[in-house]
């Protein structure tokens, strides 16, 4: 039975696989009582072929068809019909028998409801009816609804076996359903931890991949932007200045001497004061400004929207905070100097590369006329 069940899920609906078993359990149930009523009425052997087809044959046969069925589901809803149509042909056709009907009504009641729904509530007594009225027409209409004690029992003692087989097929289904639903919420957690997990990689690696854009933009030693940022941004800066009318200057810095810093102190001292005089640049910036390390100690701020004069000031401002910092090193306190070059747009050129070479030379007279100042690009030598 077991095996038969198991097999029959694979392949059949629900519906199927369920009344075949109810259909075999509820005739075979009903069939004891029925047998022991018409026992002391010694009935002839064509009741008892007719008996044998209904009680033990019939429930097979009726799967035989539904397995057969492109749609089992629906084969056996219509099975469900004639089992209803079939009980009440046999309770009228015995009589009414009282026990023998309530059991027959009771099981094809439950079995229409479980089966059906709520629709079930009325198709079963309908067609318990049918079966009744298709009986009496051609049996004739008799009632001897008494029943003796034995059938009584059997009655009520097979009606309390099928429901309780139906209770225990049903606690089943609920425990496994119960079951599924654990299983399916543990795999649920499992997922949503996976996915969390998940997130958190991906937000992992799109933190690193935001890193490692802005290392590529960046020096390393003093962290400001390089060339290749420059490169990138310069241009539409430029654009965007001349678009809306405003100027844009650049300040070319130039440490003095620095070779010297290295020849004295040692190469790392002198990377200190890069990063140190790095630092007072980035602090001095506006959120605007791009400052940038353009060479080895040579720096490039650019400023938008700042008229050349201002970008002057800039510059001499930036040349007392450099020679007022004295950068530590070690025991060492080393003083440096810078040479500033300054250029603007509109005056000296309309292009990056242009204004770039405007102070650079003026970079190039501050360094002759004597560094530590800031000259302006055209300024008198
Ligand atoms: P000037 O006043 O004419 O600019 O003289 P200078 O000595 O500053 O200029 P020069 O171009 O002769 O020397 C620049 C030196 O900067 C040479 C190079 O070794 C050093 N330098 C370049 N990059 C780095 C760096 O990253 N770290 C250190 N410590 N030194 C660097
Ligand atoms: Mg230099
Ligand atoms: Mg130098």
């Amino acid at each position: 039975m077991t095996a038969v069940a198991l097999n029959l899920e694979k392949t059949h609906h629900w519906v199927a696989v369920n009344s075949y078993r109810v259909r075999v359990a509820a005739f075979a149930l009903v069939g004891v009582p029925i047998a022991l009523h018409v026992l002391s009425r010694s009935p002839g052997v064509l009741f008892w072929i007719t008996f044998l087809f209904q009680f033990a044959l019939y429930p097979h046969l009726m799967q035989w068809r539904t397995r057969r069925c492109a749609n089992p589901e629906k084969a056996e809803l219509d099975n469900l019909t004639v089992d209803a149509v079939l009980s009440g042909a046999w309770a009228a056709g015995l009589g009414f028998p009282l026990w023998i009907t309530v059991t027959l009504f009771l099981a094809t009641l439950l079995n229409h409801t479980i089966m059906r729904g709520l629709p079930g509530i009325l198709i079963c007594p309908a067609a318990l009816l049918g079966g009744a009225l298709a009986s009496t027409t051609v049996i004739a209409f008799r009632v001897s609804s008494d029943t003796d004690g034995l059938v009584t029992l059997s009655s009520i003692i097979g009606l309390a076996i099928y429901l309780s087989l139906m209770g225990v097929e049903f606690f089943t289904y609920i425990r496994r359903l119960h079951e599924v639903q654990g299983a399916v919420a543990s795999q649920k957690q499992i997922l949503e931890d996976a996915n969390a997990a998940l997130q958190g990689q991906i937000s992992k690696i799109h933190d690193l991949q935001e890193k490692l854009r802005d290392q590529a933009n960046r020096d390393s030693l003093t962290g400001l932007f390089n060339r290749r940022y420059l490169e990138g941004t310069l241009e539409r800066e430029m654009a965007r200045c001349k678009r809306e009318g405003t100027p844009i200057a650049m300040l070319l810095l130039d440490i003095d001497h620095f070779k010297l810093i290295n020849d004295t102190y040692g190469h790392q001292a002198g990377d200190e004061v890069l990063r140190v005089f790095s630092r007072i640049l980035q602090e001095s910036a506006r959120a605007e400004d791009i400052v940038c390390r353009y060479g080895g100690e040579e720096f490039l701020l650019v400023l938008p929207k700042m008229p050349l004069e201002i970008a002057r000031e800039r510059g001499e401002h930036l040349l007392q905070l450099f020679e007022g910092t004295v950068v530590a090193f070690g025991e060492r306190r080393i003083r440096v100097t810078t040479s500033i070059g300054v250029a603007g747009t509109p005056l000296h050129s309309d292009s990056a590369e242009g204004l770039i070479r405007c102070a650079d030379e003026a970079l190039y007279l501050a360094k002759h006329n004597g560094r530590n100042q800031v000259v302006t690009f055209g300024d008198a030598v």
